[in-house]
């Protein structure tokens, strides 16, 4: 059967001019599948962890880490890089803490990276994944260390005229008018939101 074809360029326009009017909110929905991961590393195994922002505006970076349930090979090709696919939505019916459920909230990066590299090792496995997009259909998926289970998320501007939106006092600004709705504590540069 013949598939469809789609301009990844085109979807993230549309996504930033459309779904959201404000470009630093790929940080919130990075928290949230954070978040989400956590949630349900709890349900496996009881461990719950924190997530952990970090910001390097001189060097137009931020990450979120989280100590959630990772993601394997196919999690990544099936879910991450997968557009409008959502585990967190298949989930949803058995656990209502679940935020995430378009399957489109991670693309909101690529509204303002140029480059956004995921490391992750699934609970219960041994082998942790590098995966890492330049703002294209294409990715690059390898295999890498990874010391514990759960997930990094870095994410590279590609203009310094965002740089603002990475500022420290910016993202406690976002975290804090958010972060009421998680159950999961926060960290930012290392201090407790
Ligand atoms: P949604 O959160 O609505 O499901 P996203 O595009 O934000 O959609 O994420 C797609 C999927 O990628 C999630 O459903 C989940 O399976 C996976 N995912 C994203 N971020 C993480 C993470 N930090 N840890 C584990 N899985 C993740
Ligand atoms: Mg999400």
């Amino acid at each position: 059967m013949p598939e469809m074809s789609f301009d990844f360029e085109g979807l993230i326009k549309m996504i930033a001019n459309n779904l959201y009017s404000e470009k630093k909110v790929f940080v919130r929905e990075l928290i949230q599948n954070a978040h989400d991961a956590t949630r349900r590393r709890i349900a496996l195994d009881g461990v719950a962890g924190r997530i952990d922002v970090e910001t390097r505006p001189q060097d137009l970076e931020i990450t979120v880490r989280d100590a959630g349930i990772g993601m394997n090979r196919e999690d990544l090709v099936d879910y991450l890089a997968n557009i409008g696919k959502s585990l967190t939505l298949e989930e949803r019916e058995h656990d209502s803490t679940l935020i995430g459920q378009f399957g489109i909230g991670f693309l909101a990066a690529f509204v303002v990276a140029s480059k956004v590299r995921v490391t992750t090792r699934k609970v219960g496995e041994e082998t942790g994944w590098l995966w890492e997009n330049e703002g294209s259909k294409e990715y690059r998926l390898t295999e890498c260390e990874v010391a514990s289970p759960g997930t990094t998320v870095t994410v590279s501007l590609a203009g310094a005229e965002d740089r603002g939106m990475i500022q420290e006092a910016e993202v406690r600004t976002l975290i804090r008018r958010y972060a009421d709705m998680l159950t999961i504590p926060i960290h930012l540069n290392g201090s407790r939101e």
